[in-house]
């Protein structure tokens, strides 16, 4: 991107590098690839392996699902039925996709090569240590719990990131009903039992206690009818609302609905100690400490560095930050050669005012000095594609007409601006600037972006400078990343779903659930998967959810 031509600012070759032609094993280049979650599979979907040798290292041999972790929580939906096995996934017809089982350790950007473990715990042969060199580096390995060093958290909570978090839950909520109808107890221990404490008022502890909720009550209580007036759920969190992240009013019809669910819902309040048997607060608006007793808790309160990225970070001088920063086409700052997409990662977006001369002099077709309405227009498009936070900020002054931009403050509408006209109608557009969130659909779209970028690299380099730069090198005849939001739901149980969908759209309620379930029914990775997580649903309408151990 970012090469002048005769057409504006902006030029780039979309076209794919023709398929099929493959280059002799010897001298395809090496890409290395972190992770096998939504980034790293969606990455490797599209990755021509024809022209490149492609190698993946995973501590898992599988892809999760994620968005459908919490229903395993409570067996809504089977924990096989949303892993996709990675080979499966990389299995293709013109070459081979190598996967190792191991965890990358470290990164040596210098030495371009990475140190790996493997996790395989058994008495077979072989080395469970090696490394590997690449040519590119992919990063995708994601995030991990954050538990902001709360003493007793490590020990005493439950997650829910991964697969095997989501089963232990389910086992536990088991045993805490089976423990709190063992005879002999007080109505206070089994209270205690059967007290669901969860840390965090985001969409995962949200939809975790919303599918909590619904096994409590439609399956749990017909079968432990002692435990029905016993059991009670709490979410704990330390804003002033849950959901805080989504449009207001889902927020409060989230709330509204925990109310009525009996869910009880303790906001500004910071957890400070999770003891064995108790979780320990403080009210932030009095400075109050207070604790509950609890059967089982639920940590979700937002994610944290993997030690590899942390170490890694401090080897490239990105020091004291929570996750790696790239430029606008994902490549990692400070290194040559590494990429890195998803949650363990984040855009560090170009301001407009660092470019804002050069910008203008590109405009200024006639050379002027002075840019009129059309010499604006004309650029307008290839500078919302570098700059997106120009798009917002128009949006956020409801500027339906760019030209709007130009009107001074005395009421007189100007037809050219001069440079310093210029700077200062563009001058609040960076405030607009918004780091992309850490879910799935960024994390996919990343994926697929720089799988696009990948095939076509080649064809750039044979033609590097592009016609005359604009910035940095010929890499930058892509375009840079550019998110879409195809917007986001929120299950609160009873069959009713939230959702904000793009256009400031919300809807919510029961017909909102059946959209969750084609979209989500829709998204799965496979055939396999799709019929498996369909069924489910069904097993679970028709008989319920199994309540076993
Ligand atoms: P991940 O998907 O976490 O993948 C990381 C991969 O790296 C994994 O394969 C892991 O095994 C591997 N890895 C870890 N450490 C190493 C290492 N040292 N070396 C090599 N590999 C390693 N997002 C949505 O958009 N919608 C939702 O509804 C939604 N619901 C969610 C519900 C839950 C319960 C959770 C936990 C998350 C949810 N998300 C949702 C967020 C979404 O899952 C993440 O944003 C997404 O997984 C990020 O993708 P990623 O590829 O960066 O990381
Ligand atoms: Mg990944
Ligand atoms: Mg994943
Ligand atoms: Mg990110
Ligand atoms: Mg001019």
């Amino acid at each position: 991107l970012c090469t002048i031509s005769s057409g504006g600012l902006v030029a780039y070759s979309e076209s794919q590098a023709e398929p099929g032609s493959g280059i002799p094993s010897e001298k395809k280049k090496k890409v290395l690839v972190l992770g096998t979650g939504w980034a790293g599979t969606s990455f490797l979907k599209d990755i021509d392996i024809s022209h490149y040798d492609v190698q993946v290292i995973s501590p898992r041999n599988y892809f999760a699902f994620t968005p459908l972790l919490p229903s395993v929580t409570c067996g809504t939906v089977e924990a096989r039925s949303i892993v996709e096995p990675v080979r499966k996934i990389i299995k293709k017809r013109d070459g081979e996709v190598q996967f190792c089982e191991a965890e990358c350790v470290k990164i040596d950007a210098a030495g371009k090569r990475v140190y790996c473990q493997s996790n395989i715990d058994n008495n077979l042969v072989g080395n469970k240590e090696f490394s590997l060199e690449y040519d590119y580096l992919v990063i995708a390995v994601g995030a991990q719990v954050n538990t902001f060093n709360t003493p007793g958290v490590q020990e005493n909570c439950h997650f829910l990131k991964e697969i095997e978090d989501a089963q232990k839950i389910r086992r536990t909520v088991i045993d805490c009903f089976e423990k709190a109808v063992l005879p002999g107890l007080s109505e206070e221990e089994r209270k205690t039992n059967l007290h669901f404490v969860i840390v965090g008022g985001g969409p995962t502890g949200v939809e975790f206690a919303a599918e909590l909720h619904d096994y409590i009550q439609e399956d749990l209580v017909k079968l432990y009818p002692m435990a029905k007036d016993l059991v009670k759920i709490t979410m704990i969190q330390s804003g002033d609302h849950i959901l805080n992240m989504f449009d207001e009013r889902i927020s409060s019809f989230a709330e509204n609905k925990f109310q009525r669910d009996g869910i009880e819902v303790l906001t500004g309040r910071r957890v400070v100690n999770v003891s064995e048997k108790e979780v320990a607060m403080k009210i932030k608006s009095t400075g109050e400490s207070c604790s509950i007793p609890h059967g089982i808790v639920l940590w979700s309160t937002g994610v944290g560095t993997r030690p590899v990225i942390k170490d890694f970070m401090e080897q490239i001088g990105q020091k004291n930050r929570r996750v790696l920063a790239t430029d606008e086409w994902l490549k990692v700052k400070g290194c040559d050669n590494v990429y890195a997409l998803g949650d363990c990662a984040s855009i560090d977006q170009r301001k407009i005012m660092e470019d804002i001369a050069i910008i203008f002099k590109a405009a200024d077709k006639d050379n002027s000095g002075n840019l009129n309405v059309k010499e604006f227009e004309d650029i307008l498009d290839d500078i919302i594609i570098r700059y997106p936070q120009v798009e917002l900020y128009l949006k956020s002054m409801h500027m339906s007409d760019v030209t709007d931009l130009f009107k001074d403050p005395r009421g007189t509408d100007a037809t050219e601006v001069d440079i310093e006209g210029f700077k200062s109608a563009l001058s609040h557009v960076d405030s607009q600037m918004k780091s992309l969130p850490a879910t799935a659909q960024v994390a996919a779209q990343q994926g697929a972006y720089l799988s696009r970028c990948f095939n076509r690299m080649e064809q750039c380099e044979q033609n590097p400078e592009g016609p005359q730069r604009f910035r940095g090198s010929g890499r930058h005849q892509f375009r840079p990343f550019s998110y879409k939001h195809f917007g986001q739901f929120a299950p609160l149980g009873g069959e009713q779903t939230a959702a904000e969908l793009p256009g400031d759209w919300v809807s919510m309620g029961h017909s909102t659930q059946w959209l969750w379930y084609s979209v989500y029914a829709s998204k799965q990775v496979s055939w396999r998967t799709r019929v498996l997580v369909v069924s489910d649903w069904l097993r679970r309408s028709v008989f319920g959810r199994d309540s076993s151990r």
